[in-house]
């Protein structure tokens, strides 16, 4: 009998800096069929990044608004800023059966999986804790206070991991791609 395809929603995450953004870039050069959720964000953008592209950037009173109106699939605030996750998008790429992949941090995942509990979670940890804080600051993006306040929840992130489905260690990146692909595949129930 052919085997049953299962469309799904993925959740990435990991600590500010364990290399989420580089892995999902690479998972997705390879997998352009895999949908990435646009999350909105009251965080300033980066150099470089794109409003509709990396983030819809909001304000807080936008972010608000849509709180009000009911529009996230979960949103939590972290490391002094905002994250959601628009309903409207899940939604249609779950009904055209597209799978779905968000990343996002950990009290956001323990929302969805709460609302759908098909939902993966993929946990992204660091060889060890002084590779992921080189790996923050090599990246240059934040400054001393931010970097700070992100490696302040580390310690309770690298606890509520170990509710995730899978944890994957990112030592090597195109291992780490490779494994997560495996476990999507899986998932997908085609091996
Ligand atoms: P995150 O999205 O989790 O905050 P990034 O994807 O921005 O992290 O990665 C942080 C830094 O670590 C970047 O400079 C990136 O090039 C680097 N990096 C990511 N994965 C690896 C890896 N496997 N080995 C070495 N450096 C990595
Ligand atoms: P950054 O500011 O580095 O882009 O993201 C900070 C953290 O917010 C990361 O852990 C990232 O996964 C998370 N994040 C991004 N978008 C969302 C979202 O929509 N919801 C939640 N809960 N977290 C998010």
């Amino acid at each position: 009998m052919e085997k049953q395809q299962n469309k799904k929603l993925y959740i990435i995450s990991g600590s500010s800096g364990v290399g989420k953004g580089t892995v999902l870039k690479s998972l997705l050069e390879r997998h352009p069929e895999f949908m990435l959720s646009i999350s909105c964000t009251t965080r300033s953008p980066r150099e470089g990044e794109k409003d509709g592209v990396n983030y819809f950037f909001l304000s807080r009173e936008e972010f608000e608004d849509c709180v009000n109106k009911d529009k996230f699939l979960e949103w939590a605030e972290f490391a002094g800023n905002r994250y959601g996750t628009k309903k409207k998008y899940i939604q249609q790429c779950l009904t055209e059966g597209k799978d779905v992949i968000l990343e996002i941090e950990t009290q956001g995942a323990l929302k969805v999986k709460q609302q759908m509990p098909e939902a993966v979670l993929i946990f992204i940890e660091p060889p060890s804790l002084e590779t992921l804080e080189n790996r923050l600051r090599g990246r240059h993006t934040e400054d001393e206070t931010t970097i700070q306040k992100r490696l302040m929840e580390v310690s309770k992130e690298l606890e509520v991991a170990k509710q995730y489905d899978y944890q994957v260690i990112n030592d090597d990146l195109a291992k780490t791609v490779e494994e997560i692909e495996k476990i999507i595949i899986k998932e997908q129930g085609l091996c």
